[in-house]
């Protein structure tokens, strides 16, 4: 049975991408070798730690003051390293808080410095973006979370800030085109929108390296992997491979603005029939809403299970929200195709002929 796969993490990927990644499992690169037994530092895997760094910085469309680093420890270990490496004792940095994610940067950040939340949307159960705070200019930096995974609401524009401005972008990097030079760190887990987990992708300044100046461990320090390329141990090679793969697919498919396009359609595709279902309503505010994750509750909280038994039915996986938001929950990545959207909706559709 065709599935359409709308979990939020690890997520779909592209077909295409899939098969040439257990083809490199199999013989990667015409050496008759598994990409999985062969030396991180073989020419032939240096190539692709090389395009994987280039096509990071071409999409975004960034020059070489910027440094693309392979990490592992996934997003959240960057809620500590970011602050680690940057954040002085005697500095204060500044969150919004947007959501689950943001929240646990907030609470790393506080073991490396002070830190000021300008503003939060907790007590609305996060389901507007705060906008029209106030940003100091003498805080060190300001960390944003562009897309809220969990309850569904997106940054459709980033504030003017007078300090570096930081942003965890797992699980909206790519997905639209955005003036990436605004941003002076971004980081994104790989498992949404990129990759299988197992690598974190970090894009920064070069300038902001051993900018804390504290002592580190080798292992968690941004210096160790810019000096080494990522290759002061062994990277995870598997996960960086398959998200060179995607790059290459979204260049080949005609990069962001095609990207965009089509992740546009997906989610007015799904939120009009939201709005106009009288079974579901969206949860955030409207001019809010994100592209990536749709997040909407039956009216009827009996009809929770009922619905993702029909959804089931067709083959639709993942819907379910998240356990600690309850609901539904779709999340719309780049490798799914509206034609999975337009099965949704129809399963919508016959959902409320039935039961409204
Ligand atoms: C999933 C997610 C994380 C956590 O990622 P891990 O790689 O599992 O640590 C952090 N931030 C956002 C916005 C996420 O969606």
């Amino acid at each position: 049975m065709t599935k359409h796969n709308f979990y939020a993490g690890p997520a779909i990927l592209p077909k295409s991408v899939l098969q040439k990644a257990s083809q490199a499992i199999l013989n990667f690169s015409d050496m008759d070798l598994s990409l999985l037994e062969i030396s991180h530092r073989s020419k032939q895997f240096e190539a692709v730690m090389d395009e994987s760094k280039s096509l990071i910085l071409e999409i975004m469309n960034l020059r070489d003051d910027y440094d693309v680093l392979f990490m592992g420890g996934g997003a959240s270990s960057q809620f500590f390293m970011v602050p680690m490496n940057i954040l002085k004792d005697d500095e204060t940095a500044c969150y919004v808080n947007t959501g689950t994610w943001a929240s646990g940067a907030i609470k790393e950040a506080r073991l490396f410095g002070n830190v000021n939340v300008l503003a939060s949307s907790e007590d609305d159960h996060f389901r507007h973006i705060p906008k029209g705070f106030t940003i100091p200019s003498d805080a060190a930096y300001l960390h944003l979370t562009s897309n809220n995974t969990i309850y569904g609401s997106q940054y459709q524009s980033f504030p003017d800030s007078p300090i570096p401005l930081f942003c965890d972008m797992s699980s909206d990097i790519f997905s639209k085109r955005l003036d990436f030079s605004k941003f002076d760190l971004i980081y994104a887990g790989a498992q949404k929108n990129l990759g299988p987990a197992g690598v974190t992708i970090v894009v920064l300044k070069k300038s902001l390296i051993g900018r804390s100046a504290r002592k580190l461990p080798t292992m968690l320090n941004y210096k160790s992997f810019s000096e080494k390329g990522s290759m002061y141990n062994t990277p995870p090679v598997f996960p960086i491979y398959v998200t060179m793969l995607t790059l290459q697919w979204i260049k080949e498919i005609g990069g962001l603005e095609v990207v965009e396009n089509r992740n546009r359609a997906k989610a007015e595709c799904l939120y009009n029939e939201i709005d106009r279902n009288s079974c579901f309503y969206g949860t955030v505010e409207k001019n809010d809403r994100s592209w990536m994750n749709v997040v909407f509750v039956p009216n009827n909280p009996e009809h929770e299970n009922l619905f993702l038994e029909a959804c089931k039915a067709e083959g639709c996986v993942g819907l379910a929200g998240h356990r600690s938001v309850g609901g539904f929950r779709a999340s719309l990545y780049n490798a799914l195709e509206l034609k999975s959207v337009q099965v949704l909706v129809d399963v919508m559709k016959r959902f409320e002929e039935k039961y409204a």
